[in-house]
């Protein structure tokens, strides 16, 4: 069936199941060789579990029908799936990438790439006029994006990003961790590749890392990446992905409930005594509200942050005394974790001080909500 939905498609994996047996959820693949047949051709398509892995295709192939790509390439974590999008370009190569981004990618662009031929600027890429501006015709071959941005929610207008990329003969990448294909499907907006942490949402319940690329085209870009994850063997494991097959199956359901958590979890503490101010695209008061609403449909995502009156020190504080909330780093699982996030960012970090970040779980919202003010209580 051609027109079926995405829901569907996720809880069934994608019709994934065992035709021996009939079994509803299918085998795992745990085979790294596989036999030729007499002629010596691989027909099957498969000779060895580094290059590929049929659990791990599994996955691929539910991914590329949610973003509404043509191929896929799930990988051993989302900083895989990030550094594999960046060395299948053709190098030298210089990138615009955001200011505000998962910090540990952004440290590689700035440290680590350059001696690879990867040369980044980084930019506000909430303003558009600032990505046109960092763009150098000719040399640009990607703009790197993220949104909603870690940790402040920064939000880029995602069509506008592809139309000035594409101006000057460059690509749009899209980290979707946040907004998940539920919400977003970057490539319908002109993103050629779509990157994810797995280990968030997608597999969404904390016991898996890994990392997802969606192509928009199977082409020459999406080969050069299959032979990134070949050569530097960075495919997920068969067990992970069986995991994440099983996560997947109960995405759509996870992700429209932590997004009314998140925006009940807002709207309570947007006026509060203790918050000096609460970070949330659906907030009215939020600058990439307008654009938010625009692109993502159906919520705004399971992310937010508050800002504790009192400083660094009021929140690091606030953080000590929650009792339901996990105090913990990563986001998108079923349990709600809270996290002084500029000390995970370290010295240099543009993280405000004051700032918790939270990942709304599944949790009662009560639940949720009552263990934050008795927490900033006394902040
Ligand atoms: N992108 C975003 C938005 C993230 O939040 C993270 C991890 O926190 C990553 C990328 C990196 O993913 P992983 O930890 O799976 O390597």
């Amino acid at each position: 069936m051609k027109n079926i939905a995405p829901e569907t498609v996720a809880a069934q994996a994608d019709g994934a199941m065992d035709e021996e047996t009939g079994a509803i959820v299918p085998p795992v693949h745990v085979a790294t060789t596989f036999v030729r047949d007499p002629d010596n051709q691989y027909r099957k398509g498969y000779g060895y579990g580094r290059p590929d892995n049929a659990t791990v295709r599994q996955v691929e192939s539910v991914l590329t029908r949610l973003e509404g790509g043509a191929a896929g390439l799930v990988v051993a974590s989302g900083m895989t799936a990030a550094t594999t999008a960046f060395l299948a370009l053709e190098r030298p190569a210089h990138v615009v990438a955001p200011q505000i981004m998962y910090w540990a990618l952004r440290k590689w662009l700035q440290e680590d790439a350059p001696s690879l031929g990867i040369e980044a600027t980084v930019v506000d890429a909430g303003d558009p006029t600032a990505i046109a501006a960092a763009i150098r015709p000719g040399r640009t071959k990607l703009v790197w994006i993220e949104t909603p941005a870690n940790p402040t929610w920064t939000i880029t207008d995602i069509a506008d990003a592809a139309r000035i990329a594409h101006a000057a003969g460059a690509l749009l990448a899209v980290d979707s961790t946040v907004q998940t294909p539920v919400l977003t499907q970057p490539i319908a907006l002109g993103a050629a590749i779509v990157m994810h942490s797995a280990t968030k949402y997608l597999n969404g319940h904390s016991d898996v890392i890994a990392g997802a690329l969606v192509f928009a085209n199977k082409n020459a870009l999406f080969e050069r990446a299959a032979r990134v994850r070949s050569m530097l063997g960075g495919i997920l494991g068969p067990f992970e992905a069986a995991l994440l097959l099983r996560g997947l199956r109960t995405l759509h359901v996870r992700v429209r409930q932590q997004c009314v958590s998140a925006l009940a979890i807002a709207r309570h503490f947007e006026r509060h005594a203790r918050i000096e101010a609460v970070l949330y695209p659906g907030l009215a008061t939020h600058p990439g509200h307008a654009i938010a609403a625009r692109q993502m449909q159906g919520g705004f995502g399971g992310m937010l942050s508050i800002r504790v009156k009192g400083g660094e020190q009021a929140a690091i504080a606030a953080a000590a005394r929650v009792r339901v909330w996990k105090r913990a780093t990563s986001l998108g699982g079923v349990e709600s974790l809270i996290e002084h996030r500029a000390s995970v960012e370290g010295p240099g970090s543009p993280c405000p001080p004051d700032l918790l970040r939270l990942s709304a779980g599944l949790e009662a919202v009560d639940d949720l909500i009552g263990d934050l003010e008795q927490a900033i209580a006394a902040a």
